[in-house]
């Protein structure tokens, strides 16, 4: 069994490898993948191939070679987050609500507020994850499939493993994601099946989840998260606004960033942080009146998601290269905004029909 170190607690993580080769032989088993943002820049020299340089094509090919049924990108969870979160917000300013709106995509977070702040567990986002979203459309667009479904996610992420198995994200006691598999997980899986990585032709994900936005893809990094949600937010469609969301302090791999927003009449106050030190000293200024915000995105890695412990090990200077990769792939997208996503759309008039609540939200208990 290998150890990997995880920052944010679970000194050990689970190895998950064996159970995952395990249904994959099982003819019985219908195993069905999603692929996190991060992990497509994260694959380096152990595969031959080059820190930051988005492969996810043959990160598809090798998952399809080694045996997994339906392969998936998890942008496409995180085209619904930004919908849901938008939402949200737009509600909560509406309502006149506490704010700010914190986001829910990183369990560690999740975790630190719980156990440290269970006083702001109201203003974090309802919204899961676009791993845990994923995974719910996932399960029951396929619950009528002969075969059992097994749903892997592969992260960047070893905090992933623990929200997977979160009882608050279980339907009748089943989880939507069974299991999750670090960057390193998925190398040393393609070294064990002898596939060699850097000869692959690039392959495409399966229909019928194969759209998803660059305002997915840039989630993995720090800040993606906000820009995609102000670009759905922004009245303003154009190619020059998007520029000017981008270059509005959004980016960058510092541990805080600010930025003001225009927003009808007046402007949406966000701070960026990653980092659970830096979270903490914002909750410090926030709750002195020294800082106000009313959308506060937190990532406890610093740099955000390209940095996780699941990733094979890099400096800073690495992961800025990956949070590049992450920029280019968004800038190669012909679809640039979540609610542009013509998938998404069709899911909310389909599978999510009646059941947004249930499949993309949760009711964190709070305390542990
Ligand atoms: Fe996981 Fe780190 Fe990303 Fe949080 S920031 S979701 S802990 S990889």
């Amino acid at each position: 069994q290998c150890a990997a170190v995880c920052p944010t607690g679970a000194i050990v993580v689970k190895n998950d490898t064996q159970a995952i080769w395990n249904v994959i032989s099982d003819p019985e088993t219908k195993v069905i993948v999603q692929i996190a943002p991060a992990v497509r820049v994260g694959i380096d020299q152990s595969l031959g191939e080059e820190n930051g340089h988005n492969v996810m094509g043959k990160i598809i090919a090798a998952l399809r070679r080694m045996g997994f049924d339906e392969i998936f990108d998890t942008t496409t969870g995180a085209d619904l987050t930004v919908l849901e979160e938008a939402n949200e917000l737009l509600e909560r300013i509406e309502r006149k609500d506490t704010l700010p709106l914190f986001t829910s995509c990183c369990p560690a977070w999740v975790k630190y507020v719980e156990n440290n702040h269970p006083e702001l567990i109201s203003q974090v986002s309802s919204c899961r994850s676009p791993m845990e979203m994923f995974g719910a459309v996932l399960k029951e667009h396929y619950s009528h499939s002969r075969r059992k479904v097994i749903v892997v996610a592969v992260m960047p992420c070893t905090a992933k493993k623990e929200e997977a198995a979160r009882d608050e994200l279980k339907r009748d006691g089943i989880p939507d994601v069974d299991y999750v598999l670090t960057t390193r997980e998925l190398i040393q899986m393609v070294k064990e099946s002898g596939i060699v990585f850097n000869e692959l032709e690039p392959e495409a994900v399966d229909m019928p989840f194969g759209v998803s936005s660059g305002a997915g893809v840039i989630f993995g990094v720090t800040g993606g998260v906000t820009e995609a949600v102000i670009r759905r937010l922004a009245d303003d469609k154009s190619t020059t606004s998007l520029r000017s969301i981008a270059f509005n302090g959004v980016r960058g791999m510092a541990g805080v960033k600010e930025a003001e927003i225009p927003f009808g009449e007046n402007y949406l106050k966000v701070a960026i942080v990653s980092g659970l030190k830096n979270a903490e000293d914002l909750i410090i200024a926030m709750k002195s009146g020294e800082k106000h915000y009313d959308f506060v995105e937190v990532m406890a890695c610093p740099t955000g998601c390209v940095g996780g412990a699941g990733q094979p090990f890099a400096r800073n200077e690495e992961k800025a290269i990956r949070g590049k990769g992450l920029y280019e792939a968004d800038r190669l997208s012909s679809i640039k905004r979540s609610e542009e996503n013509p998938l998404i759309m069709s899911l909310y008039s389909g599978v999510l029909k009646g059941k947004v609540h249930q499949l993309l939200h949760v009711d964190y208990i709070g305390k542990e």
